[in-house]
């Protein structure tokens, strides 16, 4: 990466960020980072995935894995876990191969379909890395849940680009700020894998009530 690289963001953090801009801060200013199952599960199901530069060659298909991609808009780098190429009308050349190719990254994931948009969020990012990379428009993404072992189909649309792009901005603000958010209480924070680090329920002040009755027991 090249010195005026160096403000350039994993974009695996988006979905930190987005489940919690604490926990993002945590993991990539402060550098703290604590297995639980949830990680252990993702990291084991992702080194399937992630087979570096493995190509699977099929008749109007092409799929590689652990893919470098970077956006020089966003200021954003990773790894695609798998971009599929299909042989179209429209799409890119690839070397060694006669045609175009239209590319879709897919995107693995241990769990299953979230409530939140925080897994396409993540794609979103991806996807404009694509665009970037190949100069074209990508309309649609995957991402492949692995408790379902079903692909879901994210449409890439305006909004959802909006979120990724403010997501990534505030994203890049508290970095340059080097300010980790203080802690918030919530349900989310019992599936947090740095909850013992980060220490959520300190922060939370004790009603009034809360109070009197450990000023009574005492
Ligand atoms: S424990 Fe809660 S507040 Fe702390 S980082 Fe995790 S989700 Fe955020």
């Amino acid at each position: 990466m090249s010195p005026l690289e160096q403000d350039y963001l994993a974009l695996s953090g988006i979905q930190h960020f987005a489940f919690c801009p604490r926990q993002w801060a945590l993991i990539h200013l402060e550098q703290q980072w604590e297995e639980n199952i949830f990680t252990y599960k993702g990291k084991e199901f992702h080194q399937k995935a992630n087979q570096p530069f493995v190509v699977e060659k099929r008749r109007n298909k092409i799929v590689s894995r652990a893919v470098p991609i970077v956006s020089h808009r966003l200021k954003l780098y990773g790894i695609a876990d798998v971009v599929e190429f299909v042989k179209r009308d429209k799409g890119i050349t690839l070397d060694g191969r006669s045609g175009l190719w239209w590319p879709t990254p897919v995107e693995y994931k241990v769990g299953k379909p979230k409530v939140d948009n925080w897994d396409k969020l993540q794609l979103c990012a991806q996807a404009v890395c694509l665009e970037e990379m190949f100069n074209l428009t990508l309309t649609e993404g995957q991402i492949y849940y692995g408790k379902t072992r079903r692909r879901l189909d994210v449409l890439l649309d305006a909004e959802l680009r909006r979120q990724m792009k403010q997501t990534a901005s505030e994203m890049h603000k508290v970095f340059m700020h080097k300010t980790t958010p203080k802690a918030e209480y919530s349900s989310m924070c019992d599936r947090c894998s740095l909850v013992r680090v980060c220490l959520p329920k300190m922060f939370v002040r004790p009603t009034v009530k809360e109070y009197l009755l450990e000023a009574l027991e005492e």
